[in-house]
């Protein structure tokens, strides 16, 4: 397969850095973002990555990572972001995994199920399931067919314990394999 695969957010400690919790969204994003990308192209897959480092804003951000999508041609765009808002100090509870997508009736809704499946398996967090949104930047603008990974939430004290980065980077590339 031809897969772009970025981490969201700008790098850690810049503007639009993502959420911080008891963990950083754009550190691990980062990365969860790079094993992906190693395992994928070790299965043969074309990856290329389209993370932006040097946004000077939220919009510029995204300006930028939808133009390095879009430059390539290829079958599957991959967002790497971790939820938030949860602000749970720890309840037994895990808040999980979701996947969204532009709209669930596509192709891409296969992938999506896969990722939240195996992310919740093997970090043994919650599957909150593939929601549709059609609200954001990245799954309006991309033209190949697209989904964002909230791999857990950073400020639920359960998730973050639950958390493994090499776990989470194999579920996610075992999810895309796994698809007919
Ligand atoms: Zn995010």
């Amino acid at each position: 397969m031809k897969i772009n695969i970025h981490a969201g957010h700008n790098a850690p400690g810049k503007k639009a850095c993502g959420a911080v919790g008891y963990i950083d969204e754009s550190k691990e994003a980062r990365k969860v973002k790079e094993r992906v990308k190693k395992m994928l192209k070790a299965a043969g897959n074309t990856v290329h990555d389209c993370t932006v480092d040097n946004g000077i804003s939220q919009l510029d951000v995204l300006n930028k990572i939808v133009k390095k999508c879009n430059a390539n041609k290829v079958d599957l765009d991959i967002s790497i972001h971790f939820n938030a808002c949860k602000q749970d100090k720890g309840d037994g509870k895990t808040k999980g995994v979701e996947v969204l997508v532009y709209n669930k009736k596509g192709q891409v809704t296969k992938y999506a199920e896969a990722i939240a499946k195996e992310v919740a398996n093997a970090l043994g967090v919650t599957n909150r399931g593939v929601k549709e949104d059609k609200s954001l930047y990245f799954l309006r603008k991309t033209n190949a067919p697209a989904l964002l990974v909230e791999v857990c939430f950073v400020d639920d004290k359960d998730d973050v314990e639950k958390y493994n980065t090499d776990k989470a980077a194999e579920a996610i590339v075992k999810a895309i394999a796994s698809v007919k």
